[in-house]
């Protein structure tokens, strides 16, 4: 589904990533994981083009990405994004929210587009706050609704980049309760995030980066008991 080979990205002459490969399947769940500053984001960002590699090459779903208005399309039509700061429009209701894309770039009546919000919202459990404004919800309602607006344009593939890292505690499990149950529907899912007892429950391959690059490449039971790299077992001491 997603084949990206020998990646390298540059800000200014800073590089970001260096020579990064990794593949993931049809239904796949890999959870990306490592140090701030390692790359993280801006893998998961060069994904959907928010950022645009220099060197190698992504492919997705058969259609590789470069400059043209078709590939950038045809990818974006693919890939959902949820960001950790949720980024939902703040002078809409959580129902407006929902129903802008799919009427813009699917051409949906209102009414459709109607119908699968609210569909989507009770899918996240938070369908009776869809007249809301996103200012009146918690962080972690916010969140489902960011979901939920990224499952309305029925992607093929979710990124997350640390979903659960700007809400408070008694929050984060709201959230991690949706993602594990998209991850059980099949959908394939890229999640960056350090909650470690998620990544055991819901991921095939984990993924731990440093410094630009990719340095171990596991399933969760190997990775969790057996990490090769010294900077692995590092990474996974401080923070398990
Ligand atoms: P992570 O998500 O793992 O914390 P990032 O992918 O955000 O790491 O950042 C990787 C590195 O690239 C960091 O050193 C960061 O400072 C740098 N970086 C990220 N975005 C930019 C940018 N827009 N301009 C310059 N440097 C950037
Ligand atoms: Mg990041």
């Amino acid at each position: 589904m997603i084949g990206i080979t020998n990646l390298s990205k540059y800000f200014g002459p800073f590089q970001a990533l260096k020579n990064v490969s990794l593949t993931v399947s049809e239904g796949e769940r890999v959870v990306i994981c490592g140090p701030s500053g390692s790359g993280k984001s801006t893998l998961i960002r060069c994904i959907n083009r928010l950022e645009k590699h220099e060197e190698g090459r992504i492919v997705v779903d058969g259609t590789e990405l470069t400059e043209t208005r078709e590939s950038l399309d045809k990818i974006r039509a693919n890939v959902g994004m949820v960001f950790q700061q949720f980024n939902l429009f703040p002078h809409l209701t959580v129902l407006d929210n929902l129903t802008l894309g799919p009427k813009r770039v699917f051409g949906l009546s209102d009414q459709e587009a109607r119908d699968r919000a609210l569909g989507y919202l009770e899918r996240v459990r938070i369908a009776d706050q869809a007249d809301k404004f996103p200012r009146q919800l918690s962080g972690g309602q916010q969140q489902r609704v960011a979901i939920a607006r990224s499952l309305c344009m029925e992607p093929r593939i979710l990124l997350f980049d640390e979903p659960t890292s700007a809400l408070d505690p008694e929050m984060i499990n709201e959230v991690l309760d949706v993602m594990t149950e998209l991850a059980g529907s099949g959908m394939t899912m890229i999640c960056v995030t350090h909650e470690m007892g998620f990544a055991r429950r819901v991921a095939d391959k984990m993924v731990f980066m440093d410094q630009g690059e990719i340095v171990e490449v596991a399933d969760p039971e190997t990775f969790f008991t057996a990490p090769k790299s010294t900077r692995c077992q590092d990474f996974l001491q401080k923070i398990l």
